[in-house]
């Protein structure tokens, strides 16, 4: 792990500075029960800036938990977790587990955008106002910004000719694409894809997955990804980790992972979906 440190760096020079790149999110030392089951084990695990990172592995290896932790919606058991260098969860020496304070929250949910399986959109507002919302009422844009944005995003995700729609009228896909468009307009550093296409029709998958790997083009924003999707994994991702039973079994860059699985479990894993 490689931490930007103003005091250690300034002696060996400006070169070192350059390459030592403080992680978006930096898991500690992470563990997650739920009563008797573990279903995290002291997961280590940093993001760099910009860096997208896809999660595979069986339904139940903690995946989403690790996704759920990063926006505060779950708590851990033990360990630490910064985004952006700012304490979210941290554990003290005497082992006593401490939240950031609400105002410190706010700003670091800020930085992190999700999209779930469920689009969970206002049914009772336009497409472009589901949009505009957060822009509104979390960063306080005027009417007139948040639009700009909002529209800004939604031709970003291909639905410009849909802003004055309602959820309703739209496909499974189109309201996934909204719903994209309602967490990146925040300008997220980070953002969370917790499967997607898990819940649409098989041919509405396609398009969803197109609209991510557009914005993974892009490349400024950092993505945790997770998917049962393994050729997409394989396109967008600068690293694979392969979860099982609450453990990182084996991470690399894509070619790596998928072309030559070390462990039993990952090539079992895998062979599902050959
Ligand atoms: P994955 O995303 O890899 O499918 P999850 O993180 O959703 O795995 O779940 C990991 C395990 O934690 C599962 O056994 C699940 O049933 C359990 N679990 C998740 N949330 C809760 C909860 N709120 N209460 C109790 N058990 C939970």
């Amino acid at each position: 792990k490689v931490i930007y440190n103003e005091e250690s760096t300034k002696s060996i020079g400006n070169d070192l500075r350059k390459v030592a790149v403080q992680p978006i999110v930096n898991y500690s030392n992470i563990s997650k029960s739920y009563g008797d089951l573990q279903v995290l084990r002291n997961i280590d695990l940093d993001i760099a800036p910009g860096e997208k990172v896809a999660l595979i592995g069986p339904s139940g290896s903690g995946k989403t938990t690790l996704a759920r932790l990063l926006m505060t919606l779950e708590e851990p058991t033990s360990g630490t977790i910064e985004v952006d260098g700012e304490m979210l969860w941290h554990q003290k020496t005497n082992g006593k587990l401490v939240k950031a304070n609400e105002k410190h929250l706010h700003k670091v949910r800020g930085n992190i955008g999700m999209v779930f399986q469920h689009f969970n959109l206002f049914p009772h507002m336009t497409i472009l106002r589901n949009v505009m919302e957060a822009p509104r009422n979390v960063l306080g844009l005027s009417k007139e910004e948040a639009m700009e944005r909002a529209v800004t995003m939604l031709k970003q995700v291909g639905l410009a000719n849909k802003i004055d729609v309602y959820p309703a009228q739209l496909s499974g896909g189109q309201k996934q694409r909204v719903a994209i468009a309602r967490a990146l307009v925040m300008r997220p550093k980070v953002m969370i894809f917790d499967e997607p296409t898990s819940a649409l029709d098989p041919e509405l998958v396609g398009e969803v997955l197109e609209v991510i790997k557009a914005i993974a083009a892009e490349g400024e924003m950092a993505m945790l990804l997770i998917t049962h999707e393994m050729d997409f994994a394989r396109d967008v991702a600068d690293r694979i980790l392969f979860f099982d039973q609450g453990r990182i079994i084996e991470q690399g860059p894509p070619k790596r992972i998928f072309n030559n699985p070390e462990s039993e479990r990952l090539q079992t894993f895998l062979s599902r979906f050959n």
